[in-house]
């Protein structure tokens, strides 16, 4: 069957960046399962998928806009240590949940300098180009209550 909207595909991926460093695969684990045309994926990631079918296996590489979005400076802030009073010790590679304008946002401590602690609020893939390779496991026709929530509903699940 071909990936097109209204259709649930699975596949396993393996991310790279353009290092070729790997940022994350899917193939210890299940395969992703997304449902086409709703936006679950990022957006170059899901153009590539359409009109595929089972068993197929492709790279892709896409671009910042079209993937995680640019980096914005402006939400890289140096705060003191004392705004993680309560919070563990910050090092870099740690996230904590912050406030955004939009709501709660990931940020990443970056870096700490004496009592200076760097936090990026920045999606950790932003600014970058993601090269995906791609293997297509299944596709199927989604349910009429997928469509209706918009993502996918895995073996067994229900809810309102
Ligand atoms: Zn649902």
């Amino acid at each position: 069957m071909q990936i097109a909207e209204r259709t649930v595909a699975s596949f396993h991926y393996t991310l790279t960046a353009e290092n070729g460093e790997v940022i994350d695969t899917s193939r210890e684990r299940e395969p992703l399962t997304y449902l086409h045309g709703a936006g679950n994926i990022v957006p170059g990631l899901e153009k590539a998928m359409g009109g595929r079918n089972t068993g197929d296996s492709f790279q892709v590489s896409v671009a910042p806009e079209e993937g995680y979005g640019p980096r914005h400076e402006e939400m890289v802030q140096v705060v003191p240590k004392s705004a993680f009073e309560g919070a563990p010790e910050p090092k870099p590679g740690m996230q904590f949940q912050g406030q955004g304008p939009q709501g709660p946002v990931m940020v990443t401590v970056t870096a700490v300098e004496g009592d200076q602690v760097t936090i990026d609020g920045n999606h950790p893939l932003a600014g970058k180009t993601l090269h995906f390779d791609i293997e297509v496991t299944d596709v199927r026709e989604a349910s009429e209550e997928e469509l209706d929530h918009g993502h996918v509903h895995g073996a067994g699940e229900a809810h309102a």
